[in-house]
């Protein structure tokens, strides 16, 4: 298992995380830091090695199968399964579920469903900001039913409990960070006059 510190690093070397920066968020407000798991994917070493840390967690916990929700979550789905298989030396399923058409709950479907009936599951997100989508993913799969032995994510940003996501008996995340968020107008890098990073969030659209 890797140190925190280590994990870290892959998240800079992706640059899926930056700190220590000017950033402007979509919701207008100015902070230092930036979480974007679109830029980890691509890279399938790293998201690979991040999965396995994972994996190495939860490898006694006799999981069937590792659950995600669409879209990103399915990447994490994959690697995670392929390497609790790995390390357990019993076939790991992973499967994932998707947005209703019809609500804001997730379904289901594909056949996945009887797959991990009565099973031991996993849930795994990426970035767990409200909890919101884990939760509903949670309620989805209680009703199959299967037994959710845990959640794991890559970065828990939004101080995401068990007990605000329903109750698991246990939240894994890789990296906690706290956004520090800041008006505008008290934004200590505007007052430094620290250049904005142009590259993500808002700051894009000044390019
Ligand atoms: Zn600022």
């Amino acid at each position: 298992m890797l140190t925190r510190e280590e994990i870290k690093n892959i998240f800079v070397k992706a640059e899926a995380f930056i700190f220590d920066s000017h950033i402007i968020y979509t919701s207008g407000k100015h902070g230092k830091a930036y979480v974007n798991k679109d830029a980890l994917y691509p890279h399938t070493e790293l998201t690979s090695l991040l999965c396995k840390q994972i994996a190495l967690h939860f490898q006694a916990k006799q999981i069937d199968a590792v659950l995600a929700p669409a879209l990103g979550g399915i990447i994490l789905s994959q690697w995670t399964s392929h390497h609790l298989s790995q390390l357990t030396g019993r076939e790991v399923l992973g499967v994932y579920a998707e947005k209703s058409s019809e609500n804001e709950s997730f379904v289901i479907k594909r056949g996945y469903d009887s797959l991990i009936k009565n099973k031991k599951v996993l849930v795994i997100e990426d970035i767990l900001t409200t909890g919101k989508s884990v939760k509903k993913v949670i309620e989805t799969a209680r009703t199959i039913p299967c037994e959710v032995v845990g959640v794991a994510a890559l970065c828990n940003r939004g101080g995401v409990t068990s007990s605000s996501i329903g109750g698991v008996p246990e939240l894994f995340s890789l990296l906690e960070v706290t956004l520090e968020t800041w008006d505008p107008s008290d934004c200590p890098m505007c007052k430094e006059h620290t250049p904005i990073n142009t590259s993500v969030g808002k700051g894009k659209s000044l390019t």
